[in-house]
């Protein structure tokens, strides 16, 4: 697919990667949108680089039918999806303190479900709606993780990113009659807030695990989602940009 005049919707677009795929999208020619929860960094966005966005919190059925529905009679189906909207809310699976056993809290589980999984499956869901009803071709590219091998401290997030790896491979087979085509990044250890959240000793042992010997850069994963949408003869596959490191 040709960037060129393209709708793309990336969720999560307000701050990080999100942000880094919009502004490379808007620069490759196409027209980005994005949707994320905090309206101050919509506003910076806007404020930066005049890319539109709105309030969309991807784990609610209704608001993101809702916004596919006016996004659509807005602009047209989107012809390219970023899935890239996800958060982590690490612990133990089983962690003794002293005489106390404490449990993975239900409520990190739950956090992270509905936004990696549950949100990444709805908004495909529409979006993929849109783009057959319109009889449109598209793109569907999820954001995935290196901690989809199973990473210590992220029963949850390991959970959700192997299930966007399968997901990915169910819809390629699904789609392929109607023109779309999807595919998934998963990405290693990036240079982005949430990897500045890692406590620097940890990090430290983190980079000492990486081939490359340092942190990603957002544009090396920008350039795979790009890849993803281009390259006609890629679907149902995931594409690990990870400096080599193995989990
Ligand atoms: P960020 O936390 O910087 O960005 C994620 C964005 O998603 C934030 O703006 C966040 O809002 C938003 N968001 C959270 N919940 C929702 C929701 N319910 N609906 C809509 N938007 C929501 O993350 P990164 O840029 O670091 O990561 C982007 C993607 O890449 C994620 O899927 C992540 O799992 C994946 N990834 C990241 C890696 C890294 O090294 N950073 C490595 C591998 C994968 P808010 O501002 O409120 O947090």
């Amino acid at each position: 697919m040709d960037l060129a005049g393209k709708n793309v919707v990336i969720t999560g677009g307000g701050r990080g990667m999100g942000k880094k795929f919009a502004v490379d999208m808007k620069n490759a020619g196409a027209k980005p949108f994005v949707v994320d929860v905090i309206q101050e960094n919509l506003d910076a966005l806007k404020a930066e680089t005049g890319i539109d966005g709105k309030i969309l919190d991807v784990t609610k059925e209704s608001e993101v039918e809702a916004f596919f529905n006016a996004y659509t009679d807005e602009h047209g189906a989107a012809d390219v999806l970023v899935n890239n909207a996800g958060i982590t809310a690490d612990a133990l699976f089983i962690k003794k303190k002293g005489e106390e056993i404490i449990k993975f809290p239900m409520s990190n589980w739950e956090k992270v479900i509905n936004v990696n999984l549950t949100g990444v499956f709805l908004c495909a869901r529409e979006a993929a709606y849109h783009m057959v009803k319109s009889g449109k071709k598209g793109v569907i590219v999820n954001i995935s993780s290196i901690s989809r091998s199973g990473n210590l401290g992220q029963t949850n997030y390991a959970a959700t990113k192997s299930a966007v790896d399968s997901m990915t491979v169910v819809w390629g087979k699904e789609l392929t009659k109607y023109g779309i085509r999807v595919g998934a990044i998963a990405p290693g250890y990036i240079n982005t807030e949430m990897v500045a959240k890692i406590r620097q000793d940890m990090l430290d042992k983190i980079i000492a695990n990486i081939p490359v010997g340092r942190l990603g850069e957002m544009e090396e994963i920008s350039k795979a989602v790009r890849f993803i949408v281009e390259n006609d003869f890629f679907t149902g596959r995931v594409i690990e940009v990870d400096g080599g490191m193995r989990i």
